[in-house]
């Protein structure tokens, strides 16, 4: 199969209108890039999601246990929920009628919930999974395998509502309990920690725990049979040791641990650049299908049976699935109109690794991307590229140009401590560029108020610095 999502299809995918573009103020609700998306009523503090899917008849079958706090008095709960049927759902433990609202699912609550008041939800939910219709193509749950045998998660996104019911919003992270029935023989792989394992007869179930906070849109969950691979690295920032679990398809096995073998150098490097590594556990899995492009799912990062060769073509893209684990996951997004604060930290975290490993320096690299965008240039405004921009090539590789003109006028020094104070002030939160130009002008207060407005929101391109000697 090949797996069209984002940026293959924003060249040639009809986008649909979305929000208006104003600067910067991702607060106000009716600002936010996907303001239909998600909703401000409710904080979600936990999901338990459980789980049967059946392979022969790719159905799955689940009921979702949230906790979450009201954030204003609820008379209904509006939570997202795409192409799946629900048979019954439940508000603090009363059964109430649910239905549907496009892709909302409306929950009525059986007496008003209260601003600031915990409460819970129980749904009943299942049908035939599959991909979500958006602005940036089918996004979402997808099935793997020749015959068709396993599936993915690949969400970023807007992709989370294709396999359960939830707020799906960056800001708004949760933890997350998966339990997870398979035919046995069949493996299942989420975020964080495999907690148990077991199960009689036919069926085996797989509890997964990751204490988060995470973003709904990077919940993941691949079933299918896969050759695993424990790998250990050091934490250099605070001694600890962070175990590395890979999976990818037994009969490309050699060439993905070659392909994937220096993850444990990237963890070690990059816990020196960016500071502690933020969760519990990570992982690459390589699941049996042509991706167009890999997805930071949290801890349990997916790549596409496309991105491994056996010649480390595509290591780049290893290192950038990682560096978001600190920056887009941990640190993650207020609102999408951020994006580059994902995209261009990670890219500039392949750059890094570029150099690092004695290959084209960062300087180099940000040189070639300058020029290319210089042609290009039509006014993309890195940091308010608009909801139909959000993934252009020139988010990634201007958000990239902006940290490493930061970088050469800072000095290294004072550069990757600044980064790491970034993800110090925000791990587990959400933040947005007026929050890091805030925090980056404490570090150099005449400098870089000026340098990151210029880069962020001109909508001409700035000059890069000379290059440091
Ligand atoms: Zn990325």
């Amino acid at each position: 199969m090949t797996w069209c999502s984002r940026r293959a299809l924003l060249r040639g995918a009809a986008l649909a209108p979305l929000a208006a573009t104003a600067m910067d103020s991702p607060s106000r609700e009716a600002e936010r890039y996907f303001a239909g998306h998600g909703t401000d009523g409710h904080r979600t503090l936990a999901y338990d999601l459980r789980l049967t899917y059946d392979p022969a008849a790719a159905t799955l079958d689940g009921r979702a246990h949230i906790r979450a706090v009201a954030a204003r008095t609820l008379r209904q709960v509006h939570l997202d929920l795409a192409g799946l049927s629900v048979h019954d759902a439940l508000v603090d433990g009363i059964p109430t009628r649910p239905y549907r609202k496009g892709r909302k699912l409306v929950l009525p609550a059986p007496r008003p919930i209260r601003a600031g008041t915990p409460f819970t939800l129980e749904i009943g939910y299942g049908g035939r999974p599959g991909p979500v219709r958006t602005p940036f193509g089918l996004i979402g749950w997808d099935r793997t395998g020749d015959p068709y045998d396993g599936t993915l998660v690949a969400a970023q996104p807007l992709g989370a509502p294709s396999w359960f019911p939830c707020n799906d919003r960056p800001d708004d992270k949760a933890e997350f309990t998966l339990r997870v029935t398979v035919p046995r023989g069949h493996q299942v792989i989420a975020n964080g920690t495999l907690l148990h394992r077991g199960g009689t007869g036919s069926s085996e179930c797989w509890t997964y725990h990751h204490p988060g906070p995470m973003a709904p849109y990077l919940a993941a969950l691949y079933t299918g049979r896969f050759a695993r691979r424990t790998w250990q690295a050091r934490d250099t920032a605070t001694g600890r040791r962070v175990t590395g679990r890979d999976a990818y398809p037994a009969r490309i096995s050699r060439e993905a641990a070659y392909d994937l073998a220096r993850q444990p150098e990237m963890v070690e490097t990059f816990t020196g650049w960016f500071g502690p590594y933020p969760f519990e556990t990570y992982g690459a899995v390589v699941v049996d299908a042509d991706l167009d492009e890999p997805v930071e799912n949290q801890t349990a990062s997916v790549f596409g049976r496309n991105h491994i060769d056996g010649d480390r073509t595509w290591e780049t893209l290893v290192a950038h699935e990682l560096v978001h684990q600190w920056y887009g996951n941990s640190v993650s997004l207020r609102d999408w109109r951020d994006i580059w604060l994902n995209e261009g930290f990670a890219t500039y975290g392949e750059w890094l690794w570029s150099e690092h490993i004695g290959e084209d320096s960062a300087d180099t690299i940000a040189r070639a991307a300058w020029h290319t965008m210089d042609r290009r240039h039509d006014g993309l405004r890195i940091a308010d590229p608009g909801p139909d921009r959000l993934f252009d090539d020139r988010v990634y590789s201007g958000g990239a140009c902006t940290l490493h003109a930061l970088r050469l006028t800072a000095g290294d020094e004072r550069f990757f401590s600044m980064l790491r104070g970034w993800h110090r002030a925000h791990r587990g939160s959400s933040a947005d560029t007026a929050t890091f130009i805030a925090h980056a002008a404490r570090s150099m207060p005449a400098t870089a108020e000026p340098l990151l407005r210029a880069w962020l929101y001109d909508t001409r391109l700035p000059p890069l610095p000379p290059a440091a000697t």
